[in-house]
């Protein structure tokens, strides 16, 4: 069987070979951690934001989108606490030269340790057999309580140096721990540094004239920035919420592993502004919600899991993190954050505006607290694809390969196939296709035989295959093959809107999400 590493390597050529995402300037050699989204890939990503946009706007009568430019006033990032405190640690080898996060070595070396018990554990399940107790195991076996103890003592010292802003600290883990560059193998390293990860750029022609501004690097500040726009002019009250979708940029100092960790990137983020102190009732509530509408995609409940934060940002009272199983283990894919009334209260300082809230209920003004929820269009897009992507063997000995893809996601979801390039059968496929266009993405594709079209669509993820063959001129049906099962059945033309719409239609997913 092919390990996950190989797995994630084929995901990662499938995505090129099938046009979903390209390395970006790819005949200059690429620009590292940048990509592009090819013809498939547009589609997928597309409507991965209308999933989250309808199950924000039109599920929720008290939630309003933004669109907020990317160049903002420099002052909103120094308000913000960015300018200051959006830095990541840094360590060199001095020998190969490679850069890391050091906070990313010392948890690599944690998850090393996570693994070491998980080995022994599952080494002892398999000699005792039915009787094995793994709790009582893990608190006895003194191999076991051995690595516990290192692990625990060693994420205790991480967690206070990171809390601490301690650098020198961090680099003494990573020596105590005879921690080597993975390409060098060595230990040769450079002090730990803050590196901050905005990028900047000038605006204005001349030199006197111009200032440093910032690519955004989180959509939320133009949400904080408008809130007295939307409220005031949507006459919104509390609760309500603001929803943006756009781009974000984060010079990363390592960035790994595909579209998981991009310099350019896309976010989904809602700003939800409460009465201060109900903020952990809707902190509870918007995690059950957006928990469910990642469940609601069918990609497996189990590859679903909290991990709170135990290192609050600057801003925030709470914080979560869904994680979802990836082919190198579990990943933060969205962040959900009780972020105080840090980020109105500063912006009310720097700028010198009241931002509050009056309650007509109470006659009284306050600075509403916020809850955010915050998801990688990138991180979701490569969740999908690596938990749709099969390699399967067929009964006659061949194989496939299949993205089974949520169906109301796929790219294109139904092909039309006429048999033959003859005798009206194009003509009649162009008809049925001229009759779903309207509303469904349809491809056509009369080249090559039936089996070979078949697989084209498998490979992107289409859910129905529609064959017209030179009964259908007589009977007027025509034969859909499933992507999943691979059966065919005959349907009537007049069936077949109904049998699609039923099928992708997003209202199913929200269905499930409000239940
Ligand atoms: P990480 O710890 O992985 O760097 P983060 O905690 O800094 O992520 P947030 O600031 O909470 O991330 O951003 C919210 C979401 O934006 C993340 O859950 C992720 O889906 C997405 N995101 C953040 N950084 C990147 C990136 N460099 N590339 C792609 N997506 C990203």
């Amino acid at each position: 069987m092919a390990s996950q590493e190989e797995v994630f390597k084929k995901i990662i050529a499938h995505c090129k070979e099938y046009g979903f995402v390209f390395p970006s300037s790819e005949i200059y050699d690429g620009l590292a951690a940048v990509y592009d989204y090819g013809q498939n890939g547009v589609e997928l990503k597309n409507n991965i934001k209308k999933y989250w946009w309808d199950s924000m706007i039109l599920l929720h009568e008290n939630i309003v989108g933004i669109d907020a430019a990317i160049f903002m006033h420099p002052t909103i990032w120094k308000a913000s606490g960015h300018v200051d405190a959006f830095n990541d640690p840094l360590i060199d080898n001095k020998d190969s030269k490679k850069r890391y996060r050091a906070d990313v070595l010392i948890e690599e070396q944690l998850a090393k340790y996570d693994d070491k018990i998980a080995k022994e554990v599952e080494k002892a399940a398999k000699k005792f057999g039915e009787s094995f107790d793994a709790e009582l195991y893990k608190t006895t076996n003194p191999r076991v309580l051995e690595h516990t103890a290192k692990r625990n003592a060693l994420h205790e010292r991480f967690a206070k140096a990171m809390n601490g802003n301690d650098l020198n600290e961090l680099k003494e883990i990573i020596i105590d721990e005879g921690i080597v560059c993975p390409i060098s193998g060595t230990k040769n390293w450079t002090d730990v540094r803050q590196f901050n990860l905005m990028f900047s750029t000038e605006m204005g022609s001349t030199s006197d004239s111009s200032m440093k501004i910032y690519l955004r690097p989180e959509t939320a500040q133009g949400i904080f920035v408008n809130y007295l726009n939307v409220q005031k002019t949507g006459r919104m009250k509390i609760p309500f919420g603001i929803a943006q979708i756009g781009k974000a940029f984060r010079n990363e100092i390592v960035a790994r592993q595909f579209i998981f960790r991009m310099r350019e990137f896309e976010q989904m983020e809602m700003q939800f502004f409460v009465k201060p102190g109900d903020e952990m009732q809707w902190f509870d509530h918007w995690k059950a919600f957006r928990l469910k509408w990642h469940k609601a995609l069918g990609l497996g409940d189990q590859k679903y899991r909290f991990h709170d934060h135990e290192k609050l940002a600057h801003y925030a009272n709470a914080a979560t993190d869904i994680e979802f199983e990836m082919p190198f283990g579990f990943k933060e894919v969205e962040g959900i954050h009780s972020r105080t009334n840090f980020d109105l209260s500063q912006h009310a300082k720097f700028s010198g505006k009241k931002i509050e809230y009056f309650d007509p209920e109470t006659n009284q003004s306050y600075t509403p607290y916020v809850i955010e929820t915050s998801i990688g269009v990138d991180r979701m897009f490569l969740s999908i694809i690596c938990s749709s992507y099969c390699e399967e063997t067929l009964d006659n000995g061949e194989s496939r390969v299949v993205l089974k893809l949520p169906q109301v996601l796929a790219p294109i979801k139904a092909c039309i196939m006429p048999l033959v390039k003859k005798d009206g059968l194009p003509e009649k496929a162009r008809e049925i296709m001229n009759s779903l266009k309207f509303d469904f993405k349809c491809a056509y594709d009369e080249k090559d035989s039936i089996g070979k079209r078949y697989r084209r669509q498998d490979a992107i993820g289409t859910p129905f295959c529609i064959t017209i063959d030179h009964q259908t001129l007589e009977d007027n049906c025509v034969t859909v093959r499933y992507r999943d099962t691979m059966q065919q059945e005959r349907v009537s033309i007049d069936t077949l809107h109904h049998m699609i719409s039923d099928a992708v239609n997003m209202k199913n997913l929200f269905k499930k999400i409000v239940s």
